[in-house]
């Protein structure tokens, strides 16, 4: 049978572009990840082969191969692991699976992202980076387990199109060939293969071996040598988590961060540890230091890698990390459960409710002591990962005061660059301010013009910034902190004082009549109309009933398709300003009725103008703006 031909997926085809053309610095790396491909492969077969008898390993243990061939110019990497089945392979090495890594790519082809090259190791493009050395690669793999000798050849010159073909193949797993371009001839040699795997693959838990060839005396003539060829174990296949700290270098976590993560930036904190007690386990975690890819998808893969007694179970195992922390990955390597221990079992296990508890609180309490001792670095952590913590306070709600400490924001009175913190707040709270107050918007420069802070300005009261767009709802869920009530200050009635409470009340009953007009001319639009006590300059605004979401929020749930009934507003009026005198005097004057349902619609629109809404009638809007400003120059 003749191969078949295929086209690669589009996006494939960009990312081996960029991959061959702007990855010029760490091109060595392709070694790392095909080992760390065949490293994964030898863990399925080794976990499938604990329950399926025909799956052994070929000659007695599981391992990683390279193999140089200096006349034909190829490097191969093989593996007695796992394999593909003609169909898994068109798939593997065809498309890309993560919608993350289609995002990434649709988003550089905009343009958007100049650091890609950065950004580039974070999804599982590992295979592809083999076009950077190679001109042409060949794989040719069998699937373990299949009963005859039925395997297939892949093989792309990376032009966009790839071939496969029936092949026959001896024992189940997998070889990658590659036919090094001729700059790249540097790979054919044994001292710099054994470096690269020292630096990137150490702790590769299989031996990764080469056959070398080395002068030894001869036995028989001591002033002969002779050449021999033998096999070679290159790496210390120590599984990193086991070792002691203090055999460890800096270097070594990053590179086993970078094996486990595809990511190519440092991590932010590794943290290391064994668990004795009710639980033993070895845990060896990392909080990256950039927002991985995909974070917000619904396919993003969370949890770290399960093993039990150093054999992997699972690469993603989601029960042992609440989403909140989802930005965590690593090992935990635990002594207690089975080895054919399985999704089902795992869901309701409570060695794993135990680990996972275990697991939170060291996170929780690394975070709280970075943000203690390095503050600097604990800001740049926020920027990139505040906003997936924070959903913490809604699903884990024992926790939400050990997350709330762990927030930082902006305020009135941080300035732009600043943060501060629910400590720092409180401990600043002016006498007789007994709430703590926060606005939501789209951005700072916005929020400081908002109307709705002018008597917090004039009280002197500082008012937290929230830009996320689930602030509102983490907010209303965290409720209070300390004992003090956090108040949202475009929602319900403010009122600081019982003086304040009094005009407020003297106020309604002078423009009772203006008021009643408005909520007449209104009806069905708004709630209620009443005297502000949140105005200080403006000369009105929108307010939410206490409870009720803010106009942010409900942006936010029409766009993911939830049905919102609406909450009606109430519409705050300011009678300091003089507006309101002269609307009061419109009220009964039937020869000016139609002046004052202008005004009142029109104070209505500015009002959903400052809340972020349109107004009813923009048409209508414009036209009365318009002719006032012309009324303005003299003319009528
Ligand atoms: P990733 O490893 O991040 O998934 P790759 O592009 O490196 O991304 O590999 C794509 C897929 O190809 C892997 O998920 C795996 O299913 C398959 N694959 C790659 N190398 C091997 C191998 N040596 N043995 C078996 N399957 C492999």
């Amino acid at each position: 049978m003749t191969a078949e031909k295929m086209e690669f997926k589009t996006e494939v085809t960009q990312l081996m572009d960029l991959m061959i053309h702007s990855l010029y610095s760490h091109k060595e790396i392709f070694l790392r990840e095909l080992i760390s491909n065949a490293s994964d492969a030898l863990d399925k077969a080794r976990y499938e082969s604990l329950t399926r008898k025909e799956i052994q390993e070929a000659a007695g243990q599981w391992k990683i191969r390279l193999a140089v061939d200096k006349t034909a110019g190829t490097l191969t990497v093989s593996d007695n692991g796992i394999g593909m089945t003609k169909d898994e392979i068109i798939t593997a090495l065809g498309t890309i699976a993560h919608s993350g890594t289609k995002e990434f790519l649709k988003s550089l082809q905009a343009g958007q992202k100049k650091d890609s090259p950065d950004l580039i190791g974070q999804f599982g493009v590992g295979f592809y980076s083999s076009f950077m050395v190679a001109d042409r690669v060949t794989v040719i793999t069998r699937k373990a387990g299949s009963a005859d000798q039925a395997g297939v050849r892949w093989e792309s010159a990376a032009d966009g199109t790839f071939t496969v073909d029936d092949v026959e193949k001896k024992e189940a797993g997998t070889e990658v060939i590659l036919h090094l371009k001729d700059d790249e001839k540097k790979y054919l040699d044994e001292w710099e293969l054994r470096n690269i795997v020292r630096k990137y693959s150490d702790y590769i838990e299989h031996p990764v071996v080469m056959e070398v060839e080395r002068k030894k005396p001869d036995a028989f003539d001591k002033d002969k040598t002779i050449s021999v060829k033998e096999d070679e174990t290159l790496n210390s296949q120590k599984a990193i988590w086991l070792k002691d700290k203090s055999e460890i270098g800096e270097n070594e976590y990053a590179e086993f961060y970078k094996h486990i993560s595809h990511d190519f930036s440092e991590p932010a904190k590794v943290l290391h540890y064994k668990a004795e007690g009710t639980s033993e386990f070895n845990a060896l975690l990392f909080i990256p230091s950039k927002l991985p890819m995909g974070i917000f998808y619904k396919d993003y893969k969370i949890g770290p890698t399960l093993y039990v007694k150093r054999v992997q179970i699972m690469d993603h195992c989601e029960e042992l990390i609440p989403p909140y922390l989802r930005f965590v990955s690593g090992v935990v390597d635990s002594s207690d459960l089975p080895l054919n221990v399985s999704r089902e079992i795992l869901q309701s296990n409570r060695q794993i409710d135990i680990i996972k508890k275990n697991i939170t609180k060291k996170v929780l309490e690394t975070l709280s002591d970075m943000k203690k001792n390095e503050p600097d670095k604990y800001l740049t952590f926020h920027k990139e990962f505040g906003r997936v913590l924070k959903e913490g306070i809604h699903f884990d709600y024992s926790r939400r005061e050990q997350i709330a400490d762990l927030l930082l924001f902006p305020s009135t009175k941080t300035g732009p660059d600043l943060t501060t913190t629910f400590q720092d707040y409180v401990a600043a709270m002016k006498e007789g301010q007994d709430e703590i107050y926060y606005i939501t918007g789209p951005s700072i420069g916005e929020v400081m013009q908002s109307p709705y802070l002018e008597a917090f300005r004039e009280k002197d009261y500082e008012v937290l910034i929230m830009l996320d767009d689930i602030d509102d709802v983490i907010m209303s869920g965290l409720n209070e902190y300390k004992g003090k009530k956090i108040k949202s200050v475009v929602k319900g009635d403010i009122k600081f004082d019982e003086k304040g409470g009094d005009d407020q009340a003297k106020k309604t009953e002078e423009y009772s009549g203006l008021i009643a007009s408005i909520k007449d001319q209104l009806k069905g639009e708004i709630k209620d109309v009443r005297i502000s006590g949140r105005l200080k300059d403006s000369p009105c605004c929108l307010v939410i009933d206490e409870g009720a979401m803010d106009a942010n929020m409900e942006k936010l749930m029409k766009a993911m398709g939830q049905d919102v009934p609406p909450s009606l507003r109430i519409l705050e009026i300011n009678p300091g300003h003089p507006l309101f005198d002269m609307m009061k005097s419109l009220v009964g004057d039937d020869s000016r009725k139609d002046l004052l349902k202008e005004y009142i619609d029109m104070i209505y629109s500015q009002a959903l103008l400052l809340e972020g809404s349109r107004p009813k009638d923009p048409a209508a809007f414009a036209r009365s703006v318009a002719r006032l400003m012309t009324e303005r120059l003299g003319k009528k």
